[in-house]
């Protein structure tokens, strides 16, 4: 069969088959201590899910408006007004099937052919692959670790052109964690402003902050910022809901009405019974969320001590999301574990796999050679034996 050339170029996405891969050995028998994906291990809380239950025998399995319940649409402004103060009304929201849904749409509306997409690096996995789906063409702005993984204005500023049409930011970060300061996320707003492209915020993990660290929604700088910013976010992280596919878009209302459009062909509307859910989430109480972030604050110390403590490791501390984001290039091409050897993360990655049975996500996959990812969203037991055995591997 002849594919098309977007999907004949389109890779799987880097996370989901490290997961399928652990899953697979796992599956052999084998006990695979499982780092791969950002996914909260924690159910959904009960609250949440009796009002999706609740829904579901009230009869509310029918097709919905496009781009949400009106209910939520409102949910969503609420809780922006209650976070951040923000004013929004329910036309500049949509709700989509997830928030990858949501980053895909909006670039499905604003990228014309070789339109071009700025993404700092490190970046999520399915950032490229997204704007390359949508037409569009991403331009990598690189940043290393020294400079704790962020990008300066000037680099941005760089790689602008008159095709470029939009920044994908995404604070706190996935894969490294790393919290852009709010200077820098207003500097980048007004440099959006002042060459007229527009900012994709992507606020999935703003719930999820360390202590000492603050999450900015970028579009509390100003009102010029605002006019130029979309807004990215979702119920996956914040109220471990990976599953319901509920996530959404806040934006000018012009864009947010071509999104309904495009979804009103594409997907009819997001699950009737998990907007119900995603409801409770928004507008029931909040200690779920509290909870829980206290539980990845544990892991996220437990992780890092022992990091710190594994010669030729290093890596910026995290002040967000559920990723340790190291790098393990000092151990190329010495010997490892069964005296194994290897001279880049992907080869790192699978030997580790089938030799200590420890699955972590290639850096490779994030724009960041040498790096891997290791999701803390896990419970206590399997992160210290995971990283006993990781020590070990490395220790050879
Ligand atoms: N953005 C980032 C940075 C993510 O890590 C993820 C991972 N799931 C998403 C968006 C998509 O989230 P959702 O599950 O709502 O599609
Ligand atoms: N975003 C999560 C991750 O990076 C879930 C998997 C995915 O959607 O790619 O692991």
């Amino acid at each position: 069969m002849k594919f098309s050339p977007a999907v004949s170029q389109l890779a799987p996405s880097a996370t989901i088959a490290a997961a399928a891969k652990a899953k697979e050995l796992k599956q052999s028998g084998i006990t695979v201590y499982d780092f791969t994906l950002g996914e909260p291990d924690f159910n959904t809380p009960d609250h949440i899910c009796e009002a999706a239950t609740k829904a579901m025998y009230a009869g509310k399995t029918h097709y919905t408006p496009a781009g949400g319940l009106p209910e939520l649409l409102q949910a969503v402004c609420d809780a922006a007004k209650r976070d951040y103060n923000l004013a929004i009304e329910p036309k500049n929201v949509v709700i989509s099937n997830g928030a990858k849904h949501s980053i895909h749409n909006v670039l499905t509306a604003m990228c014309h052919p070789g339109s071009e997409v700025l993404i700092p690096t490190p970046y999520w996995v399915s950032y490229s692959a997204l704007v390359e789906l949508a037409g569009g063409i991403p331009i990598l702005v690189e940043t290393d670790e020294s400079a704790g993984f962020l990008p300066t204005v000037e680099q941005i500023e760089a790689k602008v052109t008159g095709r470029t049409q939009l920044i994908m930011l995404n604070s706190p970060s996935n894969p490294t964690g790393v919290v852009f300061p709010k200077e820098l996320m207003q500097a980048i707003g007004e440099l959006a402003v002042k060459h007229d492209f527009y900012v994709m915020s992507d606020e999935i993990y703003d719930k999820l902050i360390y202590p000492g660290w603050e999450a900015t929604c970028m579009m509390t700088l100003s009102d010029e910022i605002a006019q130029r910013t979309i807004i990215v976010n979702g119920v996956s992280k914040a109220y471990a809901m990976t599953g319901w596919r509920i996530g959404w878009t806040i934006g000018d209302p012009a864009l947010i009405k071509a999104i309904n459009k495009l979804q009103s062909q594409q997907t009819s509307n997001p699950c009737s019974v998990s907007q119900y859910a995603a409801i409770a989430a928004l507008t029931g109480p909040q200690e779920c969320v509290t909870e829980m972030l206290a539980a990845f604050t544990k892991r996220r110390d437990y992780v890092l001590g022992r990091l710190r403590k594994i010669p030729g490791l290093s890596f910026a501390d995290p002040g967000g999301a559920f990723y340790a984001f190291f790098n393990v290039s000092e151990y190329f091409d010495k010997p490892l574990q069964n005296g194994v050897t290897v001279s880049n993360v992907s080869d790192f990655c699978t030997e580790l796999l089938g030799n200590a049975h420890v699955a972590l996500v290639t850096g490779d996959a994030f724009g960041a050679p040498g790096y891997a990812r290791l999701s803390f969203a896990t419970d206590m037991n399997t992160l210290e034996a995971g990283l006993d055995r990781l020590e070990k591997f490395l220790a050879g």
